[in-house]
């Protein structure tokens, strides 16, 4: 396993639709398992493969329990979503910036797994906030396209400490 460069301020590959995975060979599993270590190094809770420069619709978001599992995504897909939930949101590609962003609440979603599974998952809150976010990289869309309101970093600040 490997880091991966993570990039940031606006880069053209953050602003580009990620393509399907047509053929998910071992080049695609090497690249889940250094998106995996990449977002832990990083303590991030999710990461897209066009934000360490692959253009293509994977993505890996931790489950957000405490046994920490982490879920690998190929060609993720909302099947269904529910109610509507405003949540602050930060992203490893924009460094130091928070925002409120509405999202729903509950969602369904469908992928393949590294072995070419269909896998389904039905989500809510927290991990559910964090798949969309993933998702939205994937369709070349930051948070702060979808925030209602920036923090300043005073706002941020207490935010961490309360
Ligand atoms: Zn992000």
């Amino acid at each position: 396993m490997a880091l991966r460069k993570i990039l940031s301020d606006n880069h053209p590959v953050l602003r580009t639709r990620a393509q399907e995975v047509k053929n998910i060979n071992n080049v695609v599993c090497r690249l889940i398992d250094d998106m995996i270590e990449t977002m832990h190094d990083s303590e991030g809770v999710g990461l897209a493969a066009n934000q360490v420069g692959v253009p293509k619709r994977i993505l890996v978001a931790s489950d957000c329990q405490e046994d920490a599992k982490v879920y690998e995504l190929i060609n993720p897909r909302c099947e269904e979503v529910e109610g509507e939930e405003v949540g602050v949101e930060g992203c490893l590609s924009v460094p130091g910036q928070y925002g409120q962003v509405p999202r729903y609440q509950k969602i369904i979603v469908s992928a393949l797994n590294r072995k070419g599974e269909k896998v389904r998952l039905r989500l809510e809150g927290l991990p559910a906030r964090i798949l969309l976010h993933e998702m939205d990289h994937l369709d070349g869309i930051l948070f702060t396209d979808k925030a209602v309101r920036m923090l300043d970093p005073d706002e941020m600040k207490s935010e961490e400490e309360s």
